[in-house]
């Protein structure tokens, strides 16, 4: 069983791996923008079981926007627009990582799905009484005011806020698990997964979003996955990020990234979940953990670029 010697690589992609600082985001750029790390990715998958992760953000936002703008249509509930995502973006992955294959002649023998997820939060997650998380388009005052959601003037401008609450499980991760073994590659947990409640028996869908680096380590820990690397937009995590002083580094240790966490030099929302999805991760039992930017994920994996934390002191 040669095949059982292969660990498991979770990659899991930022915003930024579809649009970039500055762009529209039309879907010519989404392709375009997607072939640097899906490249890497196709070449890694001869060595590495893969599954890939992404984020949502934008995506989104554009459908919520073009929900704000048409009264024609019944409005749709967050947790369909997130699965509308899923499906949006796991074609383009899939699609691209596809050619990819082809063209560096590796996929013959390589089998690929884009799996739908649910991930479950506790209904009681303290997340849904405090709506910290801004999404969609920015509103007018007047527009604001009589917005039906949850809306708070943010930096940018009156936004709609919802619950980020915590992953507890992926409720595909049996599916998955399966799939891995059989070494297919696995688009899954886009844009945290689709949130839901446990309902007795049933799941209900619920307005929040997951964050995705979260449900990552959560999906990690639950499939047993080896190596666990977040690709963002940044080269890896830095000590005094934006200022001057601003210091990327190459490792840290779990107990500094605590200190770290502890003196506040890592953004709530942004760099601070990838952190926490990191140590969890290791403390879960991962071999691997890597921060790095989208265009260096093998460099990475090589210690030759991003920030790898490592158990100690
Ligand atoms: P993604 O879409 O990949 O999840 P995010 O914007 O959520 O991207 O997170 C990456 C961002 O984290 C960087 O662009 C940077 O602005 C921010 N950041 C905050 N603190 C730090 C830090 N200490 N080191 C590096 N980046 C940081
Ligand atoms: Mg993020």
């Amino acid at each position: 069983m040669e095949m059982k010697e292969k660990e498991t690589l979770l990659v899991a992609l930022g915003g930024n791996a579809l649009i970039r600082k500055g762009q529209k985001g039309t879907v010519e750029e989404q392709f375009e923008n997607l072939r640097v790390p899906v490249g890497q990715i196709a070449r890694l998958s001869r060595k590495y079981r893969i599954i890939i992760t992404h984020g949502n953000g934008p995506q989104v936002g554009n459908l919520l926007l073009q929900q704000e703008s048409c009264s024609a249509v019944p409005r749709l509930p967050l947790e369909i627009l997130v699965a509308q995502t899923q499906g949006q973006i796991g074609y383009m992955i899939e699609s691209t990582l596809d050619s990819l294959l082809m063209e560096q002649k590796i996929a013959p023998q390589k089998l690929i799905v884009s799996l739908l997820s649910y991930v479950t939060v506790h209904e009681g997650d303290p997340a849904f009484r405090h709506p910290t998380k801004p999404i969609g388009p920015v509103l007018s005052e007047a527009d604001a005011m009589k917005h039906p959601y949850p809306v708070q003037l943010t930096e940018k401008g009156y936004r709609r806020v919802v619950a980020s609450p915590r992953p507890v499980t992926i409720v595909e991760k049996n599916e998955i698990r399966k799939l891995i073994e059989m070494d297919f590659i696995v688009i899954c947990c886009g844009g945290g997964g689709i949130p839901v409640v446990r309902e007795g028996r049933s799941f209900a869908g619920v307005d929040a979003v997951i964050d995705k680096d979260l449900a990552s380590a959560t999906l990690a820990k639950e499939v047993g996955v080896d190596i666990f690397c977040i690709a963002t937009d940044v080269e890896g995590v830095a000590l005094n990020y934006g200022r001057r002083e601003e210091k990327f580094l190459r490792t840290i240790t779990t107990a500094e990234a605590r200190r770290l966490i502890q003196e506040g030099h890592f953004e709530g929302g942004t760099m601070l979940p990838k952190i926490e999805a990191a140590l969890e991760f290791l403390a879960g039992g991962g071999r691997r953990s890597l921060i790095t930017s989208i265009g260096a994920i093998e460099r990475a994996l090589d210690g030759k670029a991003g920030t790898e934390i490592v158990i100690g002191d």
